[in-house]
């Protein structure tokens, strides 16, 4: 049961004295809360930890507590290797990417998630596939060791559970997650300041990917698919980061009469990364495995070693084939 999984994962945070903590590759809001949230519990058990992932953290989370003490791992100058390590958002192991790097062998893994595809591959595991976010697993976790709540942990809590709800709009906007955030919201946490900050607030750059991206929007399968790319080149000529394309693909999905949206991101060694999002009636999640990639039902992705037309082509092909009629 959930309980016994919290007791396991509250032992393993109690046994050793020194932990990494990391989370998925392009971290993401609930990605990066949680890293932060790991380590305020951390040091509330009185331990040691060092906060990393393999790319940096996004500009507009950088207000959170803790966020400055995130390191970028492997790093060359450190051959430190780390015998205790917490994962939190991540589906499988290759999501944490070149982190694991500074594993040591026979490292011991606490893998906390909330993604369907989840593999189990910890050796302790605390997967619970209808929270909304590893962040409303992590609200568990402190009422379940008895921890008083701060504002220190208040933000990253509530900015995880924002983010993967989509700004409490998604089917995952549960009345637990709603409790919580309205607990969260009377500790002192400003749920319009986050919300400006995480969801209105446009970079210039995300902007003008916006213009591209959208001059490049089409449909197909009768306008039940519609997609659009961005190539690596649009990074630079536009100044923008890897973060900046986040929401990109809900333009596509969002249409009326879509079922799938696509995003086909160019990356920098010339793979595909693709992005997403269904309207409900198809589960992505089940497409992107099939492309050796994972997520959520209706937010999944993948990546694919080939070129853009090509990964365009399987893609489609794809979810065409699984399209109710
Ligand atoms: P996004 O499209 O925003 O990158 O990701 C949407 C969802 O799919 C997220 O929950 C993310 O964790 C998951 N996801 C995206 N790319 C991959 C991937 O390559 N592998 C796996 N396992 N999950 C992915
Ligand atoms: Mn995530
Ligand atoms: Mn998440």
């Amino acid at each position: 049961g959930y309980r016994e999984q919290l007791d396991a994962a509250l032992r393993f945070l109690r046994e050793g004295d020194d932990y990494l903590v990391v989370s998925h590759v392009q971290p993401d809001g609930d990605a990066i809360s949680s890293t932060v949230i790991i380590g305020w519990l951390l040091g509330k058990l009185g331990k040691r930890y060092v906060l990393a992932n393999e790319d940096e953290v996004p500009g507009r989370l950088r207000f959170l507590p803790l966020t400055g003490s995130i390191v970028q791992l492997p790093d060359t100058d450190h051959a430190r290797r780390y015998a205790r390590v917490v994962s939190v958002d991540c589906a499988d192991f290759r999501r944490i990417g070149t982190v694991s790097q500074s594993f040591a062998d026979g490292v011991q893994l606490l893998n906390i998630d909330h993604h369907p595809t989840n593999d189990q591959f910890g050796a302790v595991n605390v997967v619970r596939t209808n929270a909304a976010a590893t962040a409303e697993i992590l609200y568990d976790l402190i009422a379940h060791a008895g921890l008083a709540l701060d504002m220190q942990v208040a933000e990253p809590l509530y900015v995880g559970l924002l983010t993967d709800t989509g700004g409490f709009r998604y089917a995952n906007t549960s009345a637990h997650v709603l409790r919580i955030a309205a607990e969260l919201i009377g500790h002192g946490v400003s749920g319009s300041a986050i919300a400006e900050r995480m969801l209105e607030m446009m970079t210039m750059p995300q902007l003008q990917l916006l213009q591209r991206g959208l001059s490049r929007l089409q449909f197909t399968a009768g306008g039940r698919i519609g997609w659009l790319y961005i190539e690596h080149s649009d990074l630079a000529q536009t100044g923008a980061a890897g973060e900046d394309l986040e929401g990109l693909v809900n333009y596509a999905r969002n249409v009326e009469g879509v079922e799938v949206g696509i995003l086909f991101k160019g990356a920098a060694d010339g793979g595909i990364k693709v992005s997403m999002r269904s309207a409900g009636k198809v589960d992505v999640a089940a497409i992107a495995q099939r492309f050796g990639g994972g997520g959520h039902t209706r937010a999944a992705g993948c990546r694919l070693e080939c070129s853009l037309t090509e990964a365009s082509a399987r893609v489609l092909a794809a979810i065409s084939e699984v399209l109710p009629s």
